[in-house]
């Protein structure tokens, strides 16, 4: 997830609410190919999703994107496959952004196999959407059952390869990322983007999380991966260009924990107005003051009135950066 979600102190002119599929550069496609695998980079609030046709585990996609995109993700998938059945859906981790099109799509196949990291199991049967993070942000997700779990050490079939599971700790405990040896392809989730970190989600409700993420680092390091699929963005080669531009953001948070902790609060706020688009402010501050994760990031889950101040004074910053606007007694995107 997004939330996972980043700074959106720049967000595109607009957002796109269909998915941008520009013509990757012509290395990028030639791997790509060569995997048998298309990239659908979606715009915010999804993640991407990485589709590969047929092979002995039969047609894959991981990663579905966020539920009020549901319905465009099954049409991509369709017009990806060209007829072809899904077979199987594997999530790199159960953020909101990456499995909310899980149900959905196993409505459209039923046969369809969901494959999650080992580490949600407690969460998922039967659902507890506490334990899987959308109550503490008020996100939403749409319940499934997964079929298979995957776990650190194993290999899946992802089209006609043989992709490593890895442990990816840091933005979520129970992530995981998948590693192709032969094309050196990593499919990162939210644990690497190009230019970019991802919020480090443990060190928001008091566990620690910074030295995982440097870990996760380190393991995609020794990977050497040439080619990046990220959870967001677009695919790319420059690694240890964007391993170190991680790195420095990361050692930086943990250098100032609050900057950090603000900096996540304001990101879901912006994550929830790009679902919501526009709210009147009393409601917006109200939401934020009421939602736990904002209580426990800004340790003043106790205090009510604090809460509310800073709930109050997040929403004016992000006003003040120009990520949103007021209009009269309406809070909106500044692009909306
Ligand atoms: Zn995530």
């Amino acid at each position: 997830m997004l939330e996972s979600a980043i700074a959106f102190r720049s967000p595109p002119a607009r957002m796109p609410r269909t998915a941008v599929l520009p013509q990757p550069p012509t290395d990028i496609a030639a791997t790509l190919h060569s995997i048998g695998a298309q990239l659908l980079v979606r715009g915010w609030l999804s993640a991407n999703n990485i589709v590969f046709g047929d092979g002995p585990g039969g047609a894959t996609v991981v990663d579905t994107g966020y539920f009020s995109h549901a319905a465009q993700t099954v049409a991509l998938v369709e017009q990806g496959l060209q007829g072809q059945p899904l077979a199987q859906v594997v999530n790199t981790h159960l953020h909101s952004d990456h499995c909310g099109g899980n149900a959905s799509l196993q409505r459209r196949w039923p046969d369809l196999r969901i494959s999650v990291p080992a580490g949600y199991r407690a969460h998922l049967l039967p659902w507890d959407e506490s334990g899987l993070s959308y109550r503490d942000t008020d996100q939403q997700c749409e319940p499934f059952v997964p079929q298979a779990f995957i776990t650190a050490g194993d290999s899946i079939l992802l089209g006609r390869r043989a992709w490593q599971v890895h442990a990816a700790p840091g933005h979520d405990p129970d992530a995981v990322l998948l590693f192709e040896p032969d094309s050196r392809t990593l499919i990162s989730g939210d644990a690497l983007w190009e230019s970019r970190l991802a919020i480090i989600f443990p060190e928001l409700v008091g566990e620690p999380g910074f030295d995982a993420a440097h870990q996760a680092l380190d393991l995609i390091e020794a990977l050497q991966p040439r080619l990046v699929l990220p959870g967001h963005g677009q695919a790319f080669s420059g690694v240890a260009a964007a391993i170190e531009a991680s790195r420095q953001r990361l050692r930086a948070f943990a250098a100032a924990p609050l900057k950090h902790r603000q900096h996540a609060a304001r990101a879901l706020v912006s994550y929830h107005m790009l679902e919501h688009r526009s709210r009147p402010r009393a409601a917006l501050i109200a939401w934020i003051a009421r939602t736990p994760i904002f209580g426990k990031a800004l340790q003043c889950e106790s205090d009510p009135a604090l809460a509310l101040a800073l709930a109050t004074a997040t929403t004016d910053r992000l006003v003040a950066d120009g990520v949103l606007v007021q209009q009269g007694e309406l809070i909106a995107l500044a692009d909306g």
